[in-house]
C-alpha cells in the first residue's frame, strides 16, 4: 500500500488537480487496511486512468487507486480473470490475438479494466456488459469482499448500478467465447466495408478491430496529445413528440428508433447545429472533428469546463427541448 500526500491526480482533461491523500492498493491484503483511512467518512473517490473524470482543483479527501495488473485464463471455466489496473485496450488486443470474441468493437477505448463496467463502456454496437461474467469487489462500507453477478450490476446504456457506488473493483471475470460471430451492423462500419470493397463474411477479428481503430482515429482525439474525456454528453433517449422541430426538421437530426416510441438522438449533431452560438472560451472548446468532445488547453479548471458544458446544454434545450446529460463523472 502506497500513501502520498498532496498528490497530483492524473486526468485526461488536463485539469491541474491534487488530493489530500492518494492511496494506491497493491495487494488484496491492503484492502481491509482502508478502514483506518476511510473511517466512516464518504470523502473518498476511486480512480483508474482518469480518462472519464472531471476533477476539482483540490479534492479534500482520499483518492484510491487499485493496482492489480494480472491476466489469467481459467480454461476449465472459460473465464479470463483480469486485474482492475490492466489497460482496457491491451485486454482487447490480447483477446483479438487469442481468438476471443466480443471485445473487438471496443478497441481503442482509453482507460482501465476496473472502470469498464462503471458506465458500461460501449462502442460500435457492443457493450462491455456482454462479455462480463462477474466482478470481484471490496465494499468500502462493510469492508468485506463481494462478488457481483452480471445481473447485480444492472447494466444499461452508459450506466450501471456501480456508478457512484461503494464497491472498489479489483478483478473482473470475463467470458471466453471462441465460437461467436462478429458484429458489423453499424452504419460507419458498413460504410467503410462498402468504400473499401471488403466482404463482411471474410473479415477476421483482427480485421474488424483494425477497421474500427481506423474509423475511431478519424473522429476522436488521442488523450495523450489533446486533453479530453471522450464524449462529454450521452445520446439522449426521448419521446419523439417532445422534440422541438421548429428550428430544424427531423431529417437534420440523427434519430435511432428505440422501443415504445422513444428515439435515441445523436447528441453530436445537436451540438453541431447550435455550435456557432456558443461563446468563445480561452481554455475550453469543441474538438473540430467531433462536436461531442470538449477539449482543454491544459489551463481549464473544473468550473470552466462545467460552465462551457452548461452553455451547450442550455442552447440544446432552448433549441430542441432536449436535456443533455454529461457522460464523464464529475468529482466534487
Ligand atoms: C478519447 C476518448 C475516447 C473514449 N471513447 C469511449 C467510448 O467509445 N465508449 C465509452 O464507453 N467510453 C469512452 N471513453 C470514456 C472512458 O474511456 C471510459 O469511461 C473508461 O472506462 C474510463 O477508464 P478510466 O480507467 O480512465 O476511469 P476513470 O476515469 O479513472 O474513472 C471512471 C469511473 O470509474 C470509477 N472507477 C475507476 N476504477 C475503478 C475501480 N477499480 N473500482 C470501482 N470504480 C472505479 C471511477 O470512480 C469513476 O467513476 C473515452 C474517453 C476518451 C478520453
Amino acid at each position: 500500500m502506497k500513501i502520498e500526500e498532496n498528490a497530483l491526480i492524473k486526468n485526461s482533461l488536463g485539469i491541474n488537480s491534487r488530493c489530500k491523500l492518494l492511496v494506491t492498493i497493491e495487494s488484496l491484503e491492503d484492502l481491509p487496511k482502508l478502514k483506518s483511512y476511510i473511517n466512516g467518512s464518504k470523502d473518498y473517490y476511486i480512480v483508474g486512468e482518469g480518462t472519464n473524470i472531471v476533477m476539482p482543483n483540490y479534492f479534500d479527501g482520499i483518492i484510491i487507486k487499485a493496482n492489480f495488473n494480472h491476466i489469467i485464463e481459467d480454461t476449465e471455466n472459460n473465464i479470463l480473470k483480469v486485474g482492475a489496473a490492466f489497460n482496457w485496450n491491451n485486454l482487447v488486443k490480447h483477446c483479438v490475438s487469442n481468438g476471443i470474441y466480443g471485445f473487438e468493437n471496443l478497441i481503442d477505448i482509453p482507460g482501465s479494466v476496473g472502470a469498464s463496467p462503471i458506465q458500461n463502456i460501449g462502442a460500435y454496437g457492443s457493450e462491455v456488459s456482454e462479455v462480463i461474467d462477474s466482478i470481484d469487489c471490496f465494499c468500502l462500507e462493510t469492508f468485506q469482499f463481494k462478488t457481483l453477478s452480471n445481473s447485480d450490476c444492472k447494466f444499461t446504456y452508459r450506466d450501471s448500478a456501480l456508478k457512484d457506488s461503494k464497491f472498489l473493483i479489483h478483478n473482473i471475470n470475463f467470458k471466453i467465447n471462441r465460437n461467436s460471430s462478429i458484429f458489423l451492423n453499424y452504419e460507419t462500419i458498413n460504410k467503410y466495408i462498402g468504400e473499401h470493397s471488403l466482404s463482411s463474411d471474410e473479415l477476421s477479428l483482427k480485421d474488424v478491430s483494425e477497421i474500427i481503430s481506423t474509423i475511431r482515429s478519424r473522429a476522436l482525439p488521442d488523450p495523450n496529445k489533446i486533453n479530453n474525456a471522450g464524449s462529454f454528453f450521452k445520446n439522449p433517449i426521448v419521446a419523439i413528440e417532445s422534440i422541438n422541430f421548429s428550428s430544424y426538421s427531423n431529417d437534420k437530426l440523427i434519430l435511432w428508433e428505440q422501443d415504445n416510441k422513444l428515439v435515441k438522438v445523436g447528441a453530436a449533431r445537436l451540438i453541431e447545429l447550435i455550435k456557432d452560438n456558443i461563446s468563445k472560451h480561452p481554455n475550453v472548446s469543441l474538438y473540430d472533428k467531433h462536436c461531442l468532445v470538449l477539449i482543454s488547453n491544459g489551463k481549464a479548471t473544473q468550473q470552466e469546463i462545467l460552465d462551457y458544458a452548461s452553455e451547450i446544454k442550455d442552447l440544446v434545450s432552448s433549441t430542441f427541448n432536449i436535456d443533455l446529460e454529461i457522460e464523464p463523472n464529475i468529482v466534487y
